[in-house]
Order: C-alpha cells, then structure tokens, then sequence
C-alpha cells in the first residue's frame, strides 16, 4: 500500500532492523496488515514500507470523513469531564510539569484533538492553548469543554500563533510527522522561551497484539 522502503531506524537512524516483525490491525484511523519493523538498536516500532507525502495525506483523506468521526470524537470530549478521567489526567500529565513550569506559563499543545490536555492545563491555572488539524475536534473542544477559539484552533503543526511558549506539547504526535527532526528545530527556533522545553510523548509497543 505505501512504497517508502526504509534502511534504517527513524528515530535512532541505526541500521539493524528487523522487517515484518509486526502488523497492524483494525482500529479507528489505521488498516489492517501494514507491516512494521522493529530496530534492535532502540526497540522503536515503525510502519515499513512508510507512505510518501502524497501516500499519507490521500490516506488521511480517506480514514478521517468529518462525519464518520463526529461521534467517536464527540463522546471523546464528553469524556474528559469525566472525575476519573480527569483525575489521571492531572496526575499524570499535569502535575509532573510543575516543578518545569511556573504557574501562569504560556503552554501550546500541538496536534490537541478536543483539547483534553488544553482544557486540563487551564483548569490548573496555566496560560493553555493548542491547535489540530481535524475541524471536527475542533469543534467538538469549542462546544463540549468551552475552550473558545483563542484556545483551541485549527491547523497544521506549523499554525502555532507567532509567540514564545514555556512549554510546547506533542502528546503522540510525532510519529505522524514525515520530518520529525526538522519539525523539532522549528519549535526550537520560533516557539520556546530561553529556558522552554518540548515535550514529546511515544506511543509504545503495548498497544500493539502480537
Ligand atoms: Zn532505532
């Protein structure tokens, strides 16, 4: 299905791969039977062959209709109100920045979906917004968790507001990115503060059934 035969790790750029170790299966936004390779250098798990450009964006196109994903992603900003999900979102992604942050730091998520880690960080009293590409998270943010539009709007990963931030976020979306590296630069050059830091979050081989 897609034709961009990698040699080597993405992440670490190590050449000793193991091809065809894994292969998806269906779920939301994905395919049945793409094959991954695992590098032995790093243990990351990456779609091989990877999609061109042309590839990604036409795949893309064709999993995320606007009407297909309107209830999965309403319901899924239904349920950041939720206590319990709300306790472990402040457990484990917004307590651990503080002793990062100060307070009423200036926070960009990027690629935000609803807006679950925008709306969690404001409710703790920081400067919070975010972006995502898909208009129907978007909205979904804007209607169930009251994030208005200085908080939550659409774009690419490159429509970050021409600012400096404390913190800027990529909860499980750099592995969507074509050029990681240079996208990492730009946040570098153009969107942090002196002292700022990125966080970056992996999605791990749990996920996958062997
Ligand atoms: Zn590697």
């Amino acid at each position: 299905m897609f034709t961009r035969v990698l040699k080597y790790c993405p992440a670490c750029l190590g050449e000793d791969i193991t091809n065809n170790k894994y292969y998806s299966h269906e779920r939301f936004m994905s395919q049945k039977g793409l094959p991954h390779s695992l590098c032995n250098e790093c243990n990351t798990v990456f779609l091989n062959p990877a999609p061109s450009e042309d590839e990604l964006n036409a795949f893309y196109i064709s999993h995320h209709t606007e009407e297909a994903v309107d209830e999965i992603v309403k319901s899924g900003a239904m349920r950041v109100l939720e206590k319990g999900r709300r306790e472990y979102f402040d457990e484990h992604r917004v307590k651990p920045l503080f002793k990062y942050i100060q307070s009423n730091a200036k926070v960009f998520d990027v690629g935000c979906g609803v807006g679950a880690f925008v709306y969690a960080m404001k409710q703790a009293g920081f400067n919070a917004m975010g972006c995502d590409l898909s208009a129907v998270s978007v909205s979904a943010g804007r209607e169930v968790l009251k994030l208005d539009a200085g908080s939550l709007s659409q774009g690419d990963v490159y429509s970050i507001p021409n600012e400096k931030y404390e913190l800027v976020t990529l909860w499980t979306v750099i592995e969507h990115l074509l050029e990681p590296e240079k996208y990492l630069t730009y946040i570098k050059n153009n969107h942090l503060n002196g002292n700022g830091y990125v966080l970056v979050e992996f999605p791990t081989t749990d996920i996958i059934d062997v």
